[in-house]
């Protein structure tokens, strides 16, 4: 190595740390450092005597880059013995704050992996990579990093509203159905606050339950789907909020009962599933596209086809049912709203299709949190949480088995309060070397 020191130190910045020898290696392409800590002097932990020299240890470990050159520490870890022979305490090493014991990274370098993981969206194993170590050194690193800052408490922010809403996590596979997750939102800045690993009452209430009561006071408002655990949930954990059932997830009971006698329709007619000849296949998709969104000419042709396939009206009586429901949210105010369901109670009761029926009692238990909407136009949809999820879901699917990694990923990279200022500002400037 060359003896060349002082520059290189105040480029490595390491406080208390000093380069000793510097490398270039040739066929990796990493700058080897050897360093030192500038401590002369040490003193008895256990009886307080100075201490005496007794050798030292090589230690190596990976730093930040410097101008994106790998950098390899290594360090003389000095060793201490008390030179009073009869102190219990014997020999120890020096310790410092930025290399933990048998560390393979330094603090800031694993810092800076929790940062390209999380905001930064690199891969686990491309950070590794990037810092010539192992996937689980990498993630374990994202881990002591990321987790006291989604554990902190200013990442929950003091949303009024909040949403919670279920997305599959892995899809069934033999050893398990499909695991589903519950995210809650953030509504006021759409910001993903939490993700839990079930979708169910228990989870939901054992979450806020964990939340500081003055945080949990200030939610006014809870939007779901209509799915009681959830409304259960929140009443025990959040007695002062209002209910608002999502308005997207009303319009798709209407979209599944009008499905639902579809399918039935069409076995009893033709005694098989849908094929593509079938005329009620023919039009699955455009029953459950809006009425305003068929033109004249379209609507004419589900009416074909409803003549042709629908002997009973049943399918035709579904698809009406649907577009009262939708007329609902036409209106302006809730008011309004309540007769137009009322309208649809009405018609699904005289209609006889059980689907209906169903449909309409499914609709009255929930119309007060559904006509909360009016009130507050609040949703659940397109918020930037439950795409990001999705999102992530599609990119991360199946392989991502550990959830507790999914969940840590996912809220770094969505609103962690991130002070670490990137390597780049840290090192503006490029090396002076002439190694
Ligand atoms: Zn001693």
């Amino acid at each position: 190595m060359d003896r060349d020191g002082s520059g290189v130190s105040a480029l490595l910045g390491l406080d208390g740390f000093v380069v000793r020898a510097q490398l270039l290696e040739e066929t990796t392409g990493e700058w080897w450092l050897a360093v030192e800590t500038t401590q002369e002097r040490a003193w008895c932990p256990s009886c307080g005597v100075r201490a005496v020299g007794h050798g030292r240890r090589r230690v190596v470990v990976r730093d930040l880059p410097i101008a994106d050159r790998p950098v390899v520490l290594v360090w003389a870890k000095r060793l201490w013995r008390c030179a009073e022979p009869a102190c219990p305490a014997g020999t120890w090493s020096e310790e410092c704050d930025e290399i933990a014991p048998r560390a393979v990274l330094t603090e800031r370098a694993r810092a800076e992996i929790c940062r390209r993981v999380g905001p930064g969206e690199q891969s686990v194993a491309r950070a590794a990579r990037g810092f010539g170590v192992s996937w689980h050194a990498a993630m374990a690193a994202v881990r002591d990093h990321g987790r006291p800052r989604v554990d902190h408490l200013a990442r929950l922010g003091a949303p009024r509203a909040v949403g919670l809403d279920e997305t599959s996590f892995l899809a069934a596979t033999l050893e398990h159905p499909t695991l589903l997750v519950t995210g809650i939102v953030d509504l006021d800045v759409g910001r993903l606050i939490d993700v839990l690993p079930a979708r169910s009452a228990t989870a939901v209430t054992g979450w806020l339950a964990s939340k500081p009561t003055p945080w949990l006071a200030g939610i006014r408002h809870v939007v779901i789907d209509p799915y009681q655990p959830y409304a259960t949930a929140v009443a025990k954990g959040l007695p002062a909020a209002r209910l608002v059932v999502d308005h997207f997830h009303v319009i798709r009971l209407a979209n599944t009962a009008l499905d639902e006698v579809r399918r039935r329709t069409q076995q009893a007619t033709t005694g098989h599933r849908g094929r593509k000849a079938d005329p009620l296949y023919r039009i699955r998709r455009r029953l459950l596209a809006g009425h305003e969104r068929l033109d004249p000419a379209g609507f004419a042709r589900v009416l074909a086809w409803l003549d042709a396939g629908d002997p009973e009206g049943e399918v035709g009586a579904a698809y009406l049912a649907k577009e009262l429901l939708r007329d609902s949210y036409l209106v302006a105010n809730a008011l309004e709203a309540r007769r137009r369901l009322v309208v649809l109670y009405d018609y699904c009761a005289a209609s006889d299709v059980p689907e209906l029926v169903r449909l309409a009692r499914t609709i009255a238990r929930w119309e007060t949190p559904i006509l909360r909407w009016h009130h507050t136009r609040l949703t659940n949809a397109t918020t930037e949480g439950t795409n990001l999820i999705v999102k992530n879901i599609k990119r991360l699917g199946f392989g991502f088995r550990n959830f507790d990694n999914y969940r840590l990923r996912l809220l770094l990279r969505c609103g962690a309060p991130w002070q670490h200022r990137p390597v780049a500002s840290i090192r503006p400037c490029q090396p002076r070397i002439s190694a």
